[in-house]
């Protein structure tokens, strides 16, 4: 695990995904946080980071049509930037679909990307203008064959997540040739079997792990062109990393190794393509502004515990595991570390953050001092609970480092 003893955390060691704007993102974000002060914990989100994470990728892949997660964070005013950009969106839920339509996105530019959907949700989905639906098991096909007639279908592929900080398991995606039969069903439903997608895991860390996703696709079109079925579509899903603690290659590795595989899989004949990023768009676009709420030495026997008011229940869930490591700033930075455990203020055993990481803070730290979570504007508030413990579901406030 990384080992933060000498640095706090603070210290920017990787060339992170060569976004110029993350500083500044991160300058604009602290004023704010100077002049508001406001309560804590709260999530603060720089849309300027966000448009500027957007262009970047649409600059970098051009002519693939980007679909951004919500789930990654379905702030309001972050969907409204990215419709404002022209972004595509992927949906897991009816809560979803009305976000991105309140927020001014076109139904054509929603696609349906949970493969795991009541038929009430699907009909509904179909009500409100969506036509574009995942899907990789029988029954959910027939469910929106049913709900959703004619509607364009892809069929999600199980692939390998090995290199992703959180990989998926086994939840999602059938074997290839499970796609095909269940491709060419949609073509006897009447259904317009579209194409294929995959996802290699959120925060990959290998720019090469799209070239399997992208072969066991081209597998897929081969098999149902032999069947005289012409599938167009291959959607790469996400995986594009934020900026943690390890070291993240830059953007051009990923878009290089992307296009490779494309151009050996696919050559001269390349499908229609959708690419889902979350984490990429809006995780260094966020600070997590949190209050030290006790520090107890050694009070277990042997370790110096800071205690925060924000923990697994409050938004941090990508702690499980302690897969995602965030980068941390405290208002002490400057002064002697040592090592800690940081947990959360729950009443719940497993509300601990990190206790195998090496992280090291202030010895001065105490009650009421801050610790900022870095790039923590992915998979936070929208993990953060309705209340467990009594603990109010964490704010997040929106600034724009553009306009100030
Ligand atoms: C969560 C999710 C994404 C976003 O993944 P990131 O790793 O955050 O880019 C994309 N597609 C689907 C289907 C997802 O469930």
């Amino acid at each position: 695990m990384t080992d933060l003893s000498a640095t706090a955390g603070v210290t920017d060691r990787s060339s992170g995904t060569g976004q110029s704007g993350d500083r500044g993102a991160t300058d604009h974000i602290q004023e704010f946080l100077r002049q508001q002060d406001p309560e804590t914990p709260c999530l603060v989100m720089d849309l300027a980071s966000v448009r500027h994470r957007y262009r970047q990728l649409r600059a970098a892949l051009p002519d693939i049509r980007i679909c951004y997660a919500v789930k990654a964070n379905p702030t309001p005013e972050v969907v409204r930037e990215l419709v404002a950009l022209g972004s595509s969106f992927d949906v897991a839920s009816p809560g979803e679909i009305d976000l991105c339509l309140a927020e001014g996105a076109a139904p054509e530019s929603i696609s349906y990307g949970n493969t795991i959907k009541k038929g009430r949700d699907i009909a509904r989905a179909y009500r409100q203008g969506v036509r574009l639906f995942a899907t990789d098991s029988p029954a959910d096909l027939a469910n929106i064959a049913e709900n959703a007639p004619g509607s364009r279908v892809f069929c999600r592929i199980l692939v390998d997540n090995k290199g992703s900080r959180t990989p998926f398991g086994r939840k999602f995606g059938c074997q290839p040739r499970t796609a095909v039969a269940l491709l060419l069903r949609a073509r006897e439903l009447g259904l317009d079997a579209y194409g294929v997608s995959f996802h290699i895991g959120s925060q990959q860390l290998d720019p090469g792990a799209w070239e399997h996703g992208i072969r066991a696709a081209r597998e897929v079109f081969d098999a149902c062109a032999q069947h005289g079925l012409q599938l167009q579509m291959v959607n790469l899903g996400g995986g594009l990393p934020a900026h943690y603690t390890q070291p993240v290659p830059p953007l051009a590795d990923y878009v290089r190794a992307i296009e490779t595989s494309l151009d050996r899989h696919f050559g001269e004949q390349r499908p229609q393509l959708l690419i889902e990023p979350g984490r990429f768009i809006v995780g260094d676009a966020g600070v997590l502004r949190s209050e030290v709420v006790l520090v107890a030495d050694a009070c277990d026997g042997e370790n110096r515990w800071v205690y925060l008011d924000i923990g697994r229940y409050g938004g941090l869930a990508e702690t499980e595991g302690e897969a995602i490591t965030y980068r941390l700033r405290t208002s002490r930075d400057g002064d002697p570390c040592g090592p800690v455990v940081l947990a959360g203020p729950t009443c719940d055993g497993d509300d601990v953050l990190y206790q195998r990481t090496k992280y090291a803070l202030p010895l001065t730290l105490r009650s009421g001092d801050w610790v900022d979570l870095l790039s923590a504007g992915a998979y936070t508030a929208s993990y953060s609970s309705v209340g467990f413990n009594g603990f109010p579901p964490m704010r997040t406030y929106c600034i724009d480092g553009d306009q100030e």
